[in-house]
């Protein structure tokens, strides 16, 4: 997600800044400029370079504006179609209204059922469309109080940005479960959700939206307020596990420094004798480098990567998902070949990849493969934001690590724990979300929200029926 606020070349730098953030979605992309109040919007399937090519530059020059916002998709809620393809842009009463939103609203089942009782006509199947109808609906005068206002009633997470074509309004939900920053450039002040994209355009690094902060951009600098009752923060940890690039910072840490540390962490908790430490590229690297470093066995590049195909696992279709391992990576017979090795890879989600990985390992005439994994079994599905999959499709939730090591084929397999994780951002359990790690949700699920849903409607017919009790 990126937003630019008063610089003539808006929607540009905001293309800049997503090709930065191209990591955090890849199924669509879209930006919305804004010039005098009116808004103009180009959104489309695929990678920034399908929806911006070089050969279409006018769909870029035809945003024109000083103030832009865009949004790199990857589908956590409704599908992966055009219609649900970020910046939503609409019109209501009191004008035009785009807006991005990064993170999974746990009540915006019950909030879009409200919604369409009330006779609400969606547009998207994505959760973000709520906030335009809550904030199309409110009293408030102000844009910025209206988007607060209607963030009261969303739970879960969000970092979003908003314009109405006259100013940039950005949030981030009081748990704070996604980053966002803000960044200087001239006189333009640039929102971000890492600091990665804050460099690619050269700007400098302000600070961050604070978690339950609206921060807004207009002509005469920046406001900020916290409408929301205080509680203790709670980022999500696989922002640093997996999510986030190695050159950003976030929450207040640098991510290659966390990386290097988890793997640091690991060596010391599951040595292994062994001949290399190799990693899964590319988001295992630091911590494999992390690993080498305090055990002191030699890393070395077992495998190279296509860096022209991306990131397999976000695309939403499993035949796909299958095929990309093959194309993504290749094991480099000479670095490996009758050697031990530490096998360094972030996290075991489904156990797919991993399994794949490691029979192309085997093939290669790989001696023993000691696979060591940053952060602990992930056994819960993750409801603000990162595409777990349900429960039952967690290979953690449904073996042990033993189970796991010969289900994958190695000769040892050692997740981090949970204390090993955290202490290496430097901050305690308490501050961080860990759901998926230790079911400790900290809000009410979407499932909450049906039972609850359900509940209702049994009274309503209680109610009707005059059953008591
Ligand atoms: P699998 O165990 O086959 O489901 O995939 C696990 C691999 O996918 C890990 O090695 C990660 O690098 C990557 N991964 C983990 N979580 C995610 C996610 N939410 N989105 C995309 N890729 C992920």
């Amino acid at each position: 997600m990126f937003g630019v606020y008063g610089d003539p070349e808006a929607a540009t730098l905001t293309y800049l800044g997503l090709y930065a953030l191209q990591h955090r979605g890849q199924e669509g992309a879209g930006i919305v400029s804004a010039k005098n109040g009116d808004l103009k919007r180009f959104v489309g399937v695929g990678l920034v370079s399908d929806v911006f090519p070089k050969n279409k530059q006018h769909r870029l020059e035809r945003l024109d504006g000083d103030i832009a916002i865009g949004h790199v998709r990857y589908s956590t809620f409704g599908t992966s179609t055009l219609k649900n393809v970020q910046p939503l842009a609409a019109d209501y009463a009191k004008g035009s209204v785009a807006l991005c939103h990064n993170g999974n609203l746990v009540n915006a089942g019950s909030l879009r059922e409200e919604l369409e009782a009330d006779g609400a006509i969606f547009q998207s199947t994505t959760d973000s469309e709520v906030v335009i109808h809550l904030m199309a609906r409110s009293k408030c005068e102000r844009f910025a109080d209206a988007i607060a206002e209607a963030l009261t009633r969303a739970i879960g997470a969000y970092s979003l940005v908003a314009t109405n074509g006259e100013e940039l309004v950005a949030v981030r939900d009081p748990l704070g479960f996604r980053p966002l920053w803000i960044g200087r450039l001239g006189d333009a002040y640039i929102f971000a959700s890492e600091t990665c994209a804050l460099d690619i355009i050269n700007a400098e690094w302000v600070r961050e939206v604070e978690p339950g902060e609206v921060v807004v951009a207009r002509h005469d600098g920046l406001e900020s307020f916290k409408p929301f009752p205080p509680v203790q923060p709670r980022p999500c940890i696989f922002e640093f596990v997996y999510v986030a690039r190695p050159d950003s910072h976030i929450f207040g840490r640098s991510v290659d420094e966390v990386r290097k540390q988890l793997g640091r962490n690991l060596a010391k908790t599951a040595p292994v004798d062994a001949d290399i430490v190799m990693a899964v590229p590319d988001s295992s690297n630091q911590v494999a480098l992390g690993y080498s470093h305090e055990s002191g066995i030699p890393f070395d590049m077992g495998f190279i990567r296509n860096h022209y195909v991306g990131r397999t696992f976000i695309e939403p279709d499993q035949s796909i998902r299958d095929f990309g391992v093959k194309i993504k990576l290749n094991p480099a017979r000479t670095a490996i070949e009758g050697k031990r090795i530490v096998l360094v890879d972030d996290s075991i989600v489904r156990g797919t990849t991993s399994k794949k990985i490691i029979k192309m390992l085997r093939r290669c005439g790989v001696k023993e493969i000691h696979f060591r994994i940053s952060c602990p079994p992930i056994i819960n599905s993750c409801h603000y934001g990162i595409d777990t999959p349900r429960r039952e499709r967690l290979i953690a939730s449904q073996m042990d690590a033993d189970e796991i090591r010969e289900y994958l084929g190695v000769d040892s397999l050692v997740f981090q724990t949970l204390e090993g994780m955290v202490s290496a951002t430097g901050f305690t359990p308490s501050d961080f979300c860990l759901a998926c790690f230790n079911n400790d949700y900290p809000t009410p699920t979407p499932q909450d929200f049906q039972s609850n849903r359900k509940a209702r409607r049994h009274e309503d017919i209680s109610q009707e029926l005059g059953i008591v009790g």
